[in-house]
């Protein structure tokens, strides 16, 4: 079927809540993407950061083939390799904790959420405390904890329980937390929200005031996690560590798989029959997860993001300092916010009609998140697309 077809299946049968670009995308390898038309893109955005290696890493498709063809589903009353396989290497290159598998983000904070509850449901506290700009998922509880408005419009009433104070705002915290708070809850780089860094200082304290108060820390690292960063986890850049930590979109380099780790002493409050997910843990999809981690340390992509994100952000300044409608630079290893003074919509539009997929967050901020592979060449092909719209916007 060629792009029209599709698109006229699509207005029949699809449920249109997404705004869709006018592409039929048909394959894809390395930051390469093609559509049906065989006109190929440079993606430098790895859909939401999802596709980790690239598209289709030989690695990742070698791990699914096999697990296909072995076996692809078991439910949770057994034991699966691949699922224990990939919590160790969560636990190892993480805080050493426990892992509950799901199949999304959003099912990952929900977990979050319903363990720091269950976990504290003795002493009646369930208040979770979020920040401005956040951003953790779409079920109910989830958008609930997302303290964007924008996410709420027309789903009243929404949960109970949850409260939110301006983000990096330490003293407006504190005046938040009562006797009823179980939980903090944050990105410490929001992704949705803009990319926006938290502080170390601020984070620091915040794990002090838990620590004071008795409350889990959970970090969401659903979009910052799996080694965008340069570090494995987001968190490792600033001195702390959470007590609960979701991940989602690269895990599974592709597949769709979520988790939630959480110290072993809280993690044992989630008792046999207190929460589940048929396919959570999947083997296919936990075996993509193994590749990814593997693949991670066998290409040392670690410094190679460290390398190239250096190099980009440098690239960035420089267009910076060209063009009065780039405000500002931001960002950790390969996750790079470029926040203009105008709306960017129009821009990233232009941007994909010239070959190249990037996104734009909260009205002004382009997003930069390539994959953890990606070669200067791919930089500089995709910086000089982005000038030439630049340069006529
Ligand atoms: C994308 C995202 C989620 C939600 O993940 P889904 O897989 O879409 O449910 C949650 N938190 C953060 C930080 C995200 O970026």
């Amino acid at each position: 079927m060629n792009t029209q077809e599709i698109k006229d299946v699509y207005d029949r049968y699809v449920i249109p809540n997404y705004t869709r670009n006018p592409i039929l995308l048909i394959k894809g390898n390395g930051v390469d993407v093609w559509d049906a038309e065989g006109k190929r893109y440079l993606d430098l955005f790895s859909g939401w950061a999802v596709s980790l290696l690239g598209h289709c890493h030989p690695n990742v498709v070698a791990a699914i083939q096999k697990q296909a063809a072995l076996l692809q589903h078991a439910p949770n009353i057994y034991y699966t390799e691949p699922q224990g396989l990939l919590a160790k290497h969560i636990s190892e290159r993480s805080f050493g904790g426990q892992s509950f598998f799901c199949n999304s983000g959003a099912e990952a904070n929900e977990a979050a959420i319903k363990l720091a509850r269950i976990h504290n449901s003795a002493s009646g506290r369930f208040k979770i405390i979020t920040f401005s700009d956040s951003f953790h998922g779409r079920t109910i509880a989830t958008v609930t904890a997302t303290a964007q408005p924008k996410y709420h419009k027309g789903f009243a009433p929404l949960v109970e329980g949850f409260s939110y104070v301006p983000f990096n705002d330490l003293e407006a915290l504190k005046k938040e937390v009562d006797g009823g708070t179980c939980a903090i809850m944050l990105e410490t780089i929001q992704g949705e929200g803009g990319i926006n860094i938290a502080g170390k200082d601020f984070l620091q304290a915040v794990r002090k005031l838990c620590d004071e108060k008795g409350l889990l820390l959970i970090l969401d690292e659903v979009q910052c996690g799996m080694g965008r960063t340069g570090k494995y986890f987001a968190y490792q850049h600033f001195g702390i560590e959470p007590d609960i930590m979701t991940l989602a979109k690269a895990l599974g380099g592709g597949v769709a798989i979520g988790a939630m780790t959480a110290k072993k002493e809280i993690a044992k409050s989630l008792i046999p029959g207190s929460h589940a997910s048929t396919f959570g843990g999947n083997p296919l999809a936990c075996a993509a997860g193994v590749a990814v981690f593997e693949t991670l340390e066998k290409e040392k992509l670690l410094d190679n993001v460290e390398k190239m994100g250096k190099y980009a952000q440098e690239q960035l300044k420089l267009l910076q300092k060209k063009y009065k409608i780039i405000r500002e630079v931001r960002g950790v290893g390969l996750m790079i916010g470029i926040e203009l003074n105008v709306s960017g919509a129009d821009i990233i539009k232009k941007c994909i009609q010239a070959g190249l997929f990037l996104n734009c967050t909260h009205d002004t901020v382009i997003r930069f998140m390539p994959p953890l592979n990606v070669k200067k060449e791919h930089i500089d092909e995709g910086l000089s697309i982005l000038e030439s719209v630049i340069s006529k916007t």
